[in-house]
This record gives C-alpha cells, sequence and structure tokens, in this order.
C-alpha cells in the first residue's frame, strides 16, 4: 500500500479523530497514488495511523476511512459501515414520522464523501470526494445487499466534485428509474419530491425537524416564506391554519412543485401566493409599500462558501435579517436559518444582534434550532454542524 506521511506534531487532528488531512500538513507522499486509493497515514516518526483515501487535486489531502491501520478497505468493510449507519437510524424510529430521511451522513458516519438518502424506498446517492467514487462500485453493492428492496439512483452532480476533480454525473445504478415525483410524508403532511432534479438530494430533509418544531407559530398569523424551495415551511404554516403565505422563491421551477404540494395537502390556493424573484429585492419592495407580517421564514441558500467571502455572506445575513425584523409586526416571529458550515452558531446570533441594533427593535430568542436526527453530527467533526437557526420574537 502507498504510504502518506505527515510532517511533524500535524498528526494532532488524527489523534483526535478528525476525518480530514489537508495537504499542508504532508511531508511526502510514496508512491503516486491515483485519486481516491487507499493510503496508509503515518506520522513523521513512521508510526501508522489510519487508512485514508488520497485526493490529489483536493486542499482535503485526505479523508480518513479507518484509525484503525490494520483494517482492511473493501466491500466488506463499506457493508459493515452502512449497516452500522441504517441500524442506528432505525434505533430512532424515524418511520414512524416519514418515509424519507438520511441513512448515511458523511463523515459523521464514518464515510467521508458519501451521502444517501432514502425516499420512499428510493436511495438516492451522492459520491462527493475521490475515495468515494474509487469505491462507488463496493459502495453500491453493500446498499444492494442491506436494502435488496431498493432502487438506487446518483445525484453527483454537485459541483464541489470539481475540487476533488471530479466530474459531475447523475442516473440509475440500480434497479428503477425513479418516477418524476415521489411521494413523501413527514408526520400528516405530504410532499412531492424530485429526487432526478431537484436540490441535493430532492429535499431539504435536514429541515424536517425544523419544519414540525415552528408549526406552533404560524396560526392566525400573515406569513411571508422566504427562500421557499417546494413549499416546505409553508405548506406547514398553512396547514397550522396560517391567514396568509407568501412564498418566494428564485426558481419557476421548484415554485411549480410548491404549488402542487399545497394541492397534494387539500390547502386553499386563495390563501398562498408563490413569487418568483429574489427575496433581497422583494423584501425592499414589501418594505417601501409599507407592507407588515407576523412571521417570515429566512431559510437561504449557503451564503459564505469559504472564508475569502466571509465578510460579503455576513453581510448578506444581516441584510435580509434586517430587512424582516422591520417588516415584523410588533410580536412578530422571525424564524431565520443559515446553513454555512463556517458561521458558527454564536456569529449568526451576533449577526440578529447586528441587524436589531440597526432596526432598533428588541429580539428575544424563544427557541434554538439545528439538524433533525438522521444527520448525525461525529462530535469529533464539528463541521458536519452546518444548518443553525433561531426562533426570534420581535418587539
Ligand atoms: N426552506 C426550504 C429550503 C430552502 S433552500 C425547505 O424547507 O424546503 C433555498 C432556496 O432558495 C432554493 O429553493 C433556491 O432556489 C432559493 N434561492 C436562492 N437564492 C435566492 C434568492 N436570492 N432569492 C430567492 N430565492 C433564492
Amino acid at each position: 500500500m502507498k504510504k502518506v506521511i505527515l510532517k511533524p506534531f500535524r498528526e494532532k487532528s488524527v489523534l483526535k479523530r478528525h476525518p480530514w488531512i489537508f495537504s499542508g500538513a504532508v511531508e511526502k507522499v510514496q508512491g503516486t497514488p491515483s485519486p481516491g486509493e487507499t493510503v496508509l497515514i503515518l506520522n513523521y516518526k513512521n508510526e501508522p495511523l489510519g487508512l485514508g483515501s488520497y485526493s490529489p487535486k483536493s486542499q482535503i489531502a485526505i479523508r480518513i476511512w479507518t484509525f484503525d491501520p490494520e483494517e482492511r478497505i473493501g466491500e466488506g468493510f463499506f457493508f459493515k459501515r452502512i449497516k452500522r449507519a441504517f441500524n442506528l437510524r432505525k434505533d430512532l424510529n424515524i418511520d414512524d414520522y416519514t418515509n424519507a430521511y438520511r441513512i448515511v451522513n458523511s463523515e459523521s458516519d464514518g464515510l467521508p464523501g458519501v451521502i444517501v438518502d432514502y425516499y420512499d424506498n428510493f436511495l438516492v446517492c451522492q459520491f462527493l470526494s475521490a475515495g468515494a467514487e474509487y469505491w462507488k462500485k463496493e459502495i453500491v453493492s453493500a446498499l444492494k445487499e442491506i436494502f435488496p428492496q431498493s432502487s438506487i439512483y446518483e445525484r453527483s452532480d454537485v459541483l464541489v466534485r470539481q475540487k476533488e476533480g471530479l466530474e459531475l454525473k447523475k442516473g440509475v445504478l440500480a434497479g428503477d428509474t425513479p418516477p418524476d415525483r415521489i411521494k413523501i410524508k413527514e408526520g400528516d403532511i405530504f410532499y412531492w419530491v424530485d429526487v432526478k432534479n431537484g436540490h441535493k438530494t430532492g429535499f431539504y430533509l435536514d429541515q424536517r425537524e425544523n419544519r414540525k418544531e415552528t408549526s406552533i407559530y404560524f396560526t392566525d398569523k400573515r406569513v411571508l416564506n422566504c427562500f421557499s424551495y417546494t413549499g416546505g415551511f409553508g405548506i406547514v404554516a398553512l396547514k397550522s391554519n396560517a391567514k396568509e403565505v407568501i412564498n418566494i422563491d428564485s426558481s419557476a421551477k421548484v415554485l411549480e412543485l410548491a404549488k402542487e404540494n399545497f394541492i397534494l395537502n387539500s390547502l386553499s390556493l386563495d390563501k398562498v401566493q408563490f413569487l418568483k424573484g429574489n427575496v433581497f429585492r422583494f423584501l425592499r419592495y414589501f418594505r417601501d409599500k409599507g407592507e407588515e407580517f407576523d412571521a417570515i421564514v429566512l431559510d437561504p441558500p449557503k451564503l459564505i462558501h469559504s472564508k475569502s467571502t466571509f465578510d460579503r455572506g455576513l453581510a448578506g445575513y444581516k441584510d435580509i435579517n434586517l430587512l424582516a425584523i422591520k417588516l415584523l409586526k410588533t410580536g412578530g416571529t422571525l424564524i431565520t436559518f443559515s446553513c454555512s458550515g463556517l458561521l458558527q452558531p454564536s456569529m449568526f446570533q451576533k449577526v440578529i444582534s447586528d441587524a436589531s441594533i440597526d432596526a432598533k427593535k428588541e429580539v428575544k430568542i424563544v427557541k434554538r434550532l439545528g439538524m433533525p436526527c438522521d444527520h448525525v453530527v461525529d462530535v469529533n467533526f464539528p463541521e458536519g454542524l452546518y444548518l443553525k437557526g433561531f426562533v426570534c420574537k420581535v418587539l
């Protein structure tokens, strides 16, 4: 097996069981491992630390499969890890509430770069790293064994693959082609999901528990659902008897499915609007018109992608939160999220604090929101905790 030797003292993160080794920590690569090939990781004293997949193009040069240098990486390894991840989910009894949830959550399930989401018997996978791509056949074969009834579809059409030097692709890996729409349920709500073309693997499964927890804030309210995607919080709001729901998204396609989702839940379209456009502009438009709302949901896409775009992203969060705070009536509810992994919850709170000062309003956090149980986060991998939110009362 080819070997990678780390610079002195750069093994610290490995000893703390963090699964990433950055290219700057590598002293020497013995041989020329191909992208994704398994390498033995050694410290500068030549002591073995574990096995990982090598990715020559990425800043994350190695993603660690195991901290046991004796373990063998192959189909048996992937079978064990996937089975373990699935058993953990079974243990959480998610099936009672929904038929759509995450089965493999990448690093946090000991499978860096591998995402597997379950949508009513269709498994939708993403292979995001060179290592995941290298072992795709074995991973799919393990999935087939564990889920003999399920079809498997690949959604590796994700830009992060370019950082790993991988091309974008999607398509059937096993079984049937998914239908254009799969019906999923979350509690007593149904959603159509387009796993072939929708965002991520088709649906924002990571917001499931937050959709449930926020349902109590919408009754009799005039609700502005910003960055609505296919309905999500808007459907929860109307199902909880909101007075009116205005959904905004920049994509006409997702708004079409959003409308279908309101219909699927037998909700009256008289109370719903679907506005296609830029939330940053719409919030200003509502401000200029003197509109007011009782509740506003802000669930933007990731606004901070890297350290170099941190300040610009932060300004984006501040902008929409400031506008939303101003648009809320006294006593109104702001439900605000950030899915930027680089933004710590305390920093996100600071953004809302700055916005409240500029808006000259008092803002009280009444609930902290995070990630659902199926999106497990390994305690040694804090990067896994990317989604955070607050429910705030604006006084
Ligand atoms: N809340 C949703 C998920 C939101 S994802 C749910 O629970 O399902 C973010 C959404 O914002 C995407 O649908 C994307 O199309 C949309 N979007 C991105 N930038 C936007 C912008 N500037 N204005 C409006 N919508 C935007």
